[in-house]
């Protein structure tokens, strides 16, 4: 048999460390390596495969679509594409989407948006665009800019300009930031940064003093979006309504796909020309992302707040996770004993995959996992949290 694993590290530029695990197939919410041995996944990808691994009904719209159109240029009208920036605007209270294909795509979409929608309004001289410090928006060279971490602002020189950073919570540094800016992005959870939620109070005055001074607020939801939260939106957590919300993740269930939804003004701010994708709203993604959205209703999000309590109750009796954050299904744990990179690799050895984000470990579940399954990778997580010795 062929070491896949020796080819990829010759081939592929190195630019993962990959755990020593080989994934080969998966269902629901296990998957499997070459050798048949089972996984119980806490991860989704990273927050993509939110209906799980090769969900039936999506593989079924997915691969009836792919024999009927695969693709057309975005020069035509497709029903697939129609239907979900339909489905999209009528479930999130948007009026208009893009499609992207990725979140730094979409997030780069919304930095222009913006930036035209102020000049339009303004003229120059109010191009600036808000971050908050520990942010990550992507890996262009526009959303590493966008991106509140130094540790991402090395190498690539020159990285767009116009961009601020400002500490989460701070909102007297805000309003000084405020002068000669378009728009501020935010994520309602800091994912990469740590599974950071902001705090409610902070994120209703940010919102107010943006729409005092007509900056665009921007939720980054790459990560928090699509019932993640227990809420189809994260916002709504907030009480706010973004005036552009950003997707990507779980939107495609496990498709490459971003988009961006814009309220109002906004919706109507890039015209004929001003921006564009080859393969933005392809026929196959636009499929199987409907199919994602149907299977989100009210009661799958229901199911998603339970079993993200689920999870902090479990934790919450484990004297091996010193602190516990996130919203719903998005969870950071501070580990007790070890590291988090650590306690994933161990994870691996005993059937379970998790991530981490800097100090944290990081679950992002399925968000259709099943409650055995559920039970059964958290009682192999509290374990190895507990089991000091073992790590
Ligand atoms: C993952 C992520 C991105 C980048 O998405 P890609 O699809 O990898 O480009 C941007 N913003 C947030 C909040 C993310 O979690």
């Amino acid at each position: 048999m062929k070491d896949i694993k020796a080819i990829d590290r010759q081939y592929v530029m190195n630019t993962y460390a990959r755990f020593d695990l080989l994934i080969e197939r998966g269902e629901g919410s296990l998957c499997y390596d070459e050798n048949g041995r089972e996984y119980i996944d806490l991860t989704s990808g990273i927050g993509v495969n939110s209906l799980g691994y090769s969900d039936a009904d999506w593989a079924g719209a997915v691969a009836a679509q792919a024999g009927r159109l695969n693709h057309t240029s975005n020069l035509f009208y497709t029903e697939p594409c129609a239907l979900l920036a339909e489905k999209l605007c009528l479930r999130t209270g948007y009026d208009k989407v893009f499609f992207a294909n990725s979140g730094a795509e979409a997030n780069e979409c919304a930095i222009k948006l913006a930036r035209k929608y102020s000049y339009d309004k303004y003229g120059e001289g109010r191009s600036k665009v808000l971050t908050l410090v520990n942010s990550f928006h992507g890996r262009t060279i526009s959303t590493l800019s966008a991106t509140g971490q130094n540790g991402y602002h090395k190498w690539f020189f020159p990285f767009t300009e116009g961009f601020e950073y400002v500490a989460a919570g701070d909102i007297g540094a805000l309003d000084k930031a405020a002068d000669g800016a378009c728009a501020l992005i935010v994520e309602f959870v800091q994912g990469e940064g740590g599974v950071v939620a902001l705090d409610k109070e902070f994120v209703q005055k940010a919102y107010d003093l943006c729409r005092r001074r007509d900056i665009l607020f921007i939720a980054d939801e790459v990560q928090t979006g699509m019932g993640r939260t227990g809420r189809l939106l994260a916002s709504e957590h907030f009480g706010i309504r973004p005036d552009v919300t950003t997707l990507a993740k779980g939107l495609g269930g496990g498709l490459p796909i971003g988009a961006v939804l814009a309220l109002g003004e906004a919706a109507g701010t890039l015209g004929f020309g001003m921006h564009g994708s080859t393969f933005g709203g392809n026929p196959i993604v636009c499929a199987g992302a409907g199919v994602v959205l149907d299977k989100l209703d009210g009661k799958l999000l229901a199911d998603v707040e339970r079993k993200g309590e689920y999870i902090r109750r479990r934790l919450a009796d484990c004297e091996g996770a010193a602190n516990v954050s996130g919203l719903g299904m998005m969870v950071g744990i501070l580990p007790a004993h070890g590291t988090a990179k650590d306690i994933a690799k161990k994870a691996i050895t005993e059937g379970l995959l998790v991530l981490t984000a800097k100090d944290r470990v990081r679950l992002l579940p399925p968000l259709t996992i099943t409650d055995a399954q559920l039970e059964k990778g958290m009682d192999i997580l509290t374990g190895i949290l507990n089991g000091k010795e073992t790590i």
